[in-house]
């Protein structure tokens, strides 16, 4: 594939410690993307915010405030981890979908699309730039615009089930799933509004474990055994 588009979620990055960063998890991904760079891939990366915080988990504070808080909680994980990037000799940029002083771009298409061809690895942090969506909202969105031939989930799990694992051993890992069927029986691959858009605009996705070894070189090159989400 010549341009893709990673998710990590905000917990991917804390490692055991649940919270903040785990900076041998994070060098490892670091490691990893610089091979699939280096092999000529254009990398746009997403990351979440739940390391930090998440908008509907105060009962207190308005949600539009609450919200904001997690945009910026993304904006920070993305400069780490393009911080770690930079250090094992990638080239980095980080767009927001608003102002962030001289800390990051404003997003455009056009402005994305030349960081990839300078052969950068693009953060596109900051979500949406909107209250009540999520970064798996953000990184379709994005995926679309920029014109990615998929988008590669690397989560906690190893791919999609039927059912939890952790609750139904004996639950079923799909190889392929259509996202007619996540969105019919909820497997919560990534949220209702995303699935929506990525049937919509035919934008496949591939969930695998992030924890495997090599697991995104191995996802990124055909070694993939996590589950295709086709659309
Ligand atoms: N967020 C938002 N708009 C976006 C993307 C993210 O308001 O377009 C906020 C929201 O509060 C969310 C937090 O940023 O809880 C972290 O994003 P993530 O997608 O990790 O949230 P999660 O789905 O884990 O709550």
């Amino acid at each position: 594939m010549k341009r893709v588009f990673l998710k990590l979620s905000g917990e991917a990055l804390a490692g055991e410690k649940k919270t903040g960063f785990d900076e041998p998890t994070v060098t490892e991904v670091a490691r990893q993307v610089k091979q699939i760079v280096d092999g000529g891939c254009q990398v746009g990366i997403v990351i979440g915010g739940g390391n930090f915080w998440r908008g509907r988990s105060s009962e207190t504070i308005d949600r539009t405030k609450a919200d904001q808080i997690g945009m910026l909680a993304t904006i920070m994980n993305c400069i780490y981890v393009s911080e770690i990037f930079r250090s094992v000799g990638m080239m980095t940029q980080i767009l927001t979908p608003f102002e962030c002083g001289s800390m990051t771009k404003l997003f455009s298409k056009d402005r994305a699309s030349k960081y990839f061809e300078k052969g950068m690895v693009v953060f596109f942090a900051g979500g949406t730039g909107h209250p009540y969506f999520s970064t798996d909202t953000g990184i379709v969105l994005r995926a679309i615009e920029m014109d990615a031939e998929g988008i590669f989930l690397a989560k906690a799990i190893d791919g999609v089930y039927d059912s939890d694992p952790k609750v139904n051993p004996a639950a079923k890992k799909y190889d392929e799933v259509s996202i007619q069927e996540v969105i019919d029986k909820k497997l919560a691959v990534v949220d209702l509004t995303a699935s929506i858009m990525c049937m919509e605009n035919k934008m496949p996705m591939y969930v695998f474990g992030l924890n495997e070894p090599d697991s995104i070189v191995n996802a990124m090159s055909g070694k993939f055994n996590g589950t295709k989400v086709t659309v």
